[in-house]
């Protein structure tokens, strides 16, 4: 028995070890890599402090004001400021911090806003809709889970954007279906969505409209890109950790309407405890998108059309050239002339380059294997947000033509891009920054 108990001591502190040397192995390699994954951000070092608060490890059910569990003093104080700060910085009447991520925020929304076997027309996920908005086939959120019957917008591979005219004749054609919601939003999100023009479509069909800002919430905070509520959207839903760099959780906003019915699907329904350290970090990022954002916004928009101009320099394809690229912090590049986007990616991280493989639209015609598509997909926000502008943006464009256009040794470059990124590892755009963007917290 004793020596069980020694074994097993033995056994889980080689473990405790193992994860601890992983995370700091982590930091490491992001301090010394250029991340470009769209999807991401670095929070400010008071977000990672919120994060590792003691409100991580309580509960709070319901409402702030209105819970069901004491010792929640200032619990409730913080949550009350973060649904504040949301209603200012999005401009709408209701906001609700309890989803703890986007797809729980778009959930939400379908429980509140539809019944299963209802209808929603989303965006298809080979057309940037993500798998939350998906069908039942597909195994999305929507179809999967709330049963929703999930119907595809007709898309204009030219603009890159919702075809609302092809839509509206599609449903007409196929008559009978009665859409419940009309969602908006996508992964890959270059250009703004006809919101107005969907809008109207839906009051036709008595339908609400639900925009899911997860990828754009920091440029919308910032007051580019669009505005979705002033444009007709009834309820947008979003992450908080992607342009809008909170930490990893969900958000709603809303009009008046719908405030009562998404309140009482967050609790009970869809939630418990929702994580209170990272309501606590929202409400910072929050009051750092009121103070800061007028400008990260800008400057994020300003190196993605800085480094899609760079790639076209360095010979790659970024899509869309003739619409100026992206109006947000996204670009699609076509790699195919030189590789795989499985291989771009591959080497490209080998490079200490953190990006994504992905499909562009002349896959959908050649109808290549999604595990290898022609395109990447890179994201400028986390860069910006490192203090780096279109010189660096240039930079970069260097590197990754480097790897994909000229074929270098992708192990030869990881040194020089470990050395481009030692002057910048502070988050900007905060009140504080006295820790590093990444550096390895020990608190043990
Ligand atoms: C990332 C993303 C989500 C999901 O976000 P999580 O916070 O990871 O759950 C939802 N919708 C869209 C369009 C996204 O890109």
């Amino acid at each position: 028995m004793e020596l069980q108990f020694k074994e097993n001591y033995e056994l889980g502190y080689r473990y405790f070890r193992r994860v601890l040397e992983c995370l700091r192995a982590h930091h490491e390699f992001f301090r010394s890599a250029i991340p470009l994954v769209a999807s991401e951000n670095v929070p400010s070092p008071a977000v990672r402090e919120a994060l590792a608060s003691d409100f991580g490890n309580r509960y709070a059910e319901g409402y702030p004001g209105e819970r069901l569990y004491a010792g929640c003093r200032w619990i409730d104080e913080v949550e009350l400021m973060g649904v504040e700060l949301a209603k200012k910085v999005f401009d709408a009447p209701f906001a609700d911090l309890r989803p703890i991520s986007g797809v729980v925020a778009n959930l939400a929304a379908y429980t509140a806003l539809a019944e299963p076997g209802d209808v929603m027309v989303a965006l298809a996920v080979p057309h940037g809709g993500h798998i939350s908005h998906g069908k039942r086939s597909w195994n999305g959120t929507a179809g999967r889970v709330r049963g929703l019957e999930v119907v595809r917008y007709e898309f204009d591979y030219e603009r890159f954007n919702i075809d609302v005219d092809g839509t509206r004749r599609r449903l007409e054609k196929e008559g009978g279906l009665r859409p419940k919601i009309f969602m908006l939003g996508a992964s890959v999100f270059l250009f703004p969505h006809p919101v107005r023009e969907v809008a109207e479509l839906a009051s036709e069909y008595g339908a609400a409209v639900v925009y899911d800002a997860a990828h754009v919430a920091g440029l919308i905070a910032g007051g580019v890109f669009q505005k979705p509520l002033a444009e007709g959207a009834d309820v947008m839903t979003m992450s908080t950790h992607k342009t809008l760099a909170g930490p990893q959780h969900g958000m709603v906003v809303s009009n008046e309407k719908y405030a009562e019915p998404l309140k009482n699907v967050m609790f009970p329904p869809l939630h418990s405890n929702h994580h209170l350290h990272a309501v606590a970090g929202v409400t910072i990022a929050l009051a750092e998108a009121l103070a800061f954002y007028h400008q990260y916004a800008r400057d994020i928009v300003r190196n993605a059309k800085a480094i899609a101009e760079a790639l076209h320099e360095e010979g790659l394809s970024p899509l869309y050239e003739e619409l100026g690229y992206t109006e947000s912090h996204i670009v699609l590049i076509d790699v195919s002339k030189f590789m795989g986007g499985r291989d771009a990616e591959v080497k490209l991280e080998e490079a200490g380059i953190v990006l994504n493989r992905n499909l562009i639209p002349k896959d959908y015609e050649l109808k290549t294997d999604y595990r290898n598509p022609s395109g990447i997909r890179i994201g400028v926000q986390e860069v910006t947000r490192l203090g780096m502008g279109p010189s660096e943006m240039k930079e970069i464009a260097r590197f990754i033509a480097r790897v994909v256009v000229r074929g270098e040794d992708p192990k030869r470059i990881r040194q020089e891009v470990a050395e481009f990124r030692k002057d910048y590892n502070k988050v900007h755009y905060a009140f504080s920054n006295l820790t590093e963007a990444y550096q390895y917290i020990e608190i043990r």
